[in-house]
């Protein structure tokens, strides 16, 4: 194998461009965007939640969650494609069947609570996070700049 070999794992975003992030100190999900969390002049990350820097916001199981998410999303395309098949297969002669659908990696429950998160702009910096909307209501901190915001959009 060459030196040059490199393994690249790309982190998986949502349909919004979103990676998903974990707090270290607190443990609750949000979101941000590649281009802001690589940005040179982001150097740290704050929590929305509990307003504290951390390291590692993005751990294990946030991958294993997001790739749960787009795994099931991929088996069900594939799925997809077979009852296609299995359709044109119907009046010929070879007997084609696709199956059961296949059964979903567990991905809940804090599933349901990550796609409840809703895009925000910090005007403090015009960066947009996706957050908890309970934040929104109680104020939350810029994930950019650490700054409280009470007001969110
Ligand atoms: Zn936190
Ligand atoms: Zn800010």
């Amino acid at each position: 194998m060459s030196k040059d070999f490199q393994m690249k794992i790309s982190i998986p975003t949502d349909n919004d461009g979103y990676v998903l992030l974990r707090c270290p100190n607190c443990g609750i999900y949000f979101k941000a965007t590649p281009s802001d969390i690589e940005d040179d002049g982001i150097l740290e990350l704050f929590c929305p939640s509990c307003g504290l820097a951390g390291e590692n916001y993005i751990t294990e199981d946030v991958l294993e969650l997001e790739m749960a998410m787009v795994q099931n999303r991929a088996m069900d395309m594939i799925h997809e494609e077979l009852k296609k098949m299995e359709r044109q297969f119907r009046n010929g002669p070879v007997k084609f069947e696709a199956g059961k659908r296949p059964k979903h990696e567990p991905e809940n429950p804090i599933r349901s609570g990550i796609e409840a998160l809703q895009i925000v702009t910090f005007p403090c910096c015009k960066r947009t996070a996706k957050i908890k909307p309970i934040l929104k209501m109680t104020g939350c901190y810029c994930p950019f700049c650490g700054v409280k915001n009470y007001e969110v959009e």
